[in-house]
């Protein structure tokens, strides 16, 4: 059963196209990779998804539901949708634990003493449970997006979007915050990240569209796009990174 599906997306800024008819499915408990150059699209199209960004043209349907119909109220639809940036931005002056409270507290107006069983269980399931009194500028870098990404798991989203979520830390905390991706992966949870770790995608996704121009040039399993990619601009862009 597909999960997510995105028809004929079109998305500008002023009078420049930034996503360009744009068509993509995202089946339950896949971990889609979208890889491209810097500019090509990839953080707009997960904003579209999470509807942080109106789309222009075209629709989004997320179990049946047309997300993108803008009647809908999108407060519930963005509580189904779990999104973790580059930077944390967790709030310096709360500890991590009250970080993750925050958004279930005001938004499901649910209280700490409803909240802790299910957060200590997710601090615990991510190996934080020492760091859930710590301050963030306790935390080290991998931490703290452990911590954000936490975060977003306590809203109880049934997908999750990444948008370069290891691209700010230093090269040895990577690895700690892949290591979360991959247990959510092995849980089942739907994923699309956008992403510059090829190794990663090439050993996780069941999918990798390479994005360029706003459109999805190629896409398929990791094996093939990094295997045998078809494009020409594929093919460059692999060889610039790889
Ligand atoms: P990527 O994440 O692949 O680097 P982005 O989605 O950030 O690409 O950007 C795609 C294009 O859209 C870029 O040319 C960028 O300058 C432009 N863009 C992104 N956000 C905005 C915005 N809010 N206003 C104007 N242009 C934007
Ligand atoms: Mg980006």
């Amino acid at each position: 059963m597909t999960h997510l599906v995105l028809r004929n997306i079109q998305k500008s800024f002023g009078n420049k196209t930034v996503i360009d008819d744009l068509d993509l499915e995202v089946a339950e408990g896949d971990m889609v990779c979208l890889i491209g150059a810097s500019g090509s699209g990839k953080s707009t199209l997960l904003r579209c998804i999470n509807l942080l960004e109106p789309i222009d043209d075209g629709y989004i349907e997320l179990d049946g539901l047309d997300i993108s119909d803008p009647e809908l109220d999108p407060q519930p639809v963005r509580q189904r949708i779990g999104l973790v940036f580059q930077s944390f931005n967790l709030f310096p002056h709360m500890t991590a634990e009250e970080n993750v409270m925050l958004a279930p507290r005001r938004i499901k107006r649910l209280s700490r003493e409803q909240l802790r069983p299910d957060i200590s269980a997710l601090f615990q399931r991510f190996g934080l449970s020492e760091h859930m009194q710590h301050y963030p500028d306790q935390l080290s870098g991998g931490q703290q997006q452990r911590v954000a990404i936490i975060r977003a798991l306590a809203m109880q989203p049934e997908i999750m979007l990444f948008d370069e979520i290891t691209s700010a830390l230093d090269p040895e905390l990577v690895g700690e915050v892949l290591d979360v991706l991959r247990q959510l992966k092995a849980q089942g949870m739907t994923m699309v990240m956008a992403t510059h770790e090829m190794g990663f995608a090439r050993e996780v996704a069941d999918k990798v569209c390479f994005l360029s121009g706003g459109r999805i040039l190629e896409q398929g399993p990791p094996e093939q796009l990094f295997g045998n990619p078809q494009q020409a601009r594929t093919q460059a862009f692999l060889s610039a990174v790889l």
